[in-house]
């Protein structure tokens, strides 16, 4: 039988990637998006071609009623679940903090925080009744820089996941779940134009030790590696994928 990968924000960068790879290596995947079907349905295409069975669905992990129903449709599609990559996120235009108002914290949080959490209960909730799963959750170096001037309130958002890693790792490490967290740098994805900067990545690259922006294929192997039994003694930690950043 033929492992399940749900993975939230598919449709697109580091999402994208991973179903691409995660098709390659075996898994059969629920492939979810917010506002983009047809990269959604581009990504199931290849991993189609992979030889991966997918389903695709809409969900906005920022309603708590979307997010079950991505579950109940998940169950009866594929019956099980073996994996969760937690990877939607946003980020908002530069600003600094004292300009950030309350709908745009909100958001943030309700999206990259509390929709996350929310996404890994529902996992968690059916990994213990399997007595076996893996979860990585998508965090970024922002929650160690900071990112003042350009979005402290998404840095603060991923500094929020890694202590969720930590603390969920530990509370369902008994129970065959492993919970870790993927801090990606500065990756070529469309997030950078989404927060009104194209050129973000490509001009900040100079400050990474490896001098260059790293790619969303680069990040997948990564998650893959993680996920897979040659990680079978990591949990509760995160791992850079920076270029040394
Ligand atoms: P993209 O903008 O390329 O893709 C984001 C994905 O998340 C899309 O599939 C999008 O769906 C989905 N998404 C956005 N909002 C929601 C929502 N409310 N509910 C459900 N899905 C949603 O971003 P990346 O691939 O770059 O980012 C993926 C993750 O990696 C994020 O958590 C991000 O914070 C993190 N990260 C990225 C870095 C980078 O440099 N790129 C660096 C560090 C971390 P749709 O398009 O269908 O709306």
């Amino acid at each position: 039988m033929k492992h399940v990968c749900l993975i939230t924000g598919a449709s697109a960068g580091i999402g994208a990637a991973c179903a691409r790879l995660a098709a390659q290596r075996g898994y059969d995947l629920a492939l979810t998006y917010n506002s983009d079907p047809k990269g959604a349905e581009d990504v199931a295409r290849a991993a189609d071609e992979a030889g991966a069975k997918t389903h695709i669905i809409q969900c906005d992990v920022a309603d708590p009623a979307a997010i079950e129903a991505m579950f109940a449709e998940t169950d009866s599609h594929f019956g099980r679940l073996d994996a969760l990559i937690n990877n939607a996120g946003i980020v908002d235009q530069a600003a600094r903090v004292t300009q950030m108002s309350h709908a745009r914290l909100a958001r943030m949080f309700d999206v990259n925080v509390i929709g996350a959490i929310q996404v890994a209960q529902g996992a968690v909730s059916r990994m213990e009744t399997a007595g076996k799963g893996v979860i990585i959750n998508i965090s970024s170096a922002a929650a160690r820089l900071g990112s003042a001037g350009q979005y402290v309130d998404y840095a603060a958002s991923k500094a929020a996941i890694d202590t969720f890693t930590k603390g969920l790792s530990d509370e369902v490490a008994g129970k065959g779940i492993r919970v870790m967290g993927v801090a990606p740098g500065l990756i070529d994805t469309d997030i950078h134009a989404k927060g009104g900067d194209p050129d973000r990545a490509a001009r900040l690259a100079h400050m990474v030790p490896m001098g260059r922006t790293g790619s969303a294929d680069e990040v997948a192997k990564a998650v893959l590696w993680l996920m897979s039994d040659e990680a079978s003694y990591i949990t509760g930690s995160t791992l850079n994928v920076t270029g040394g950043r």
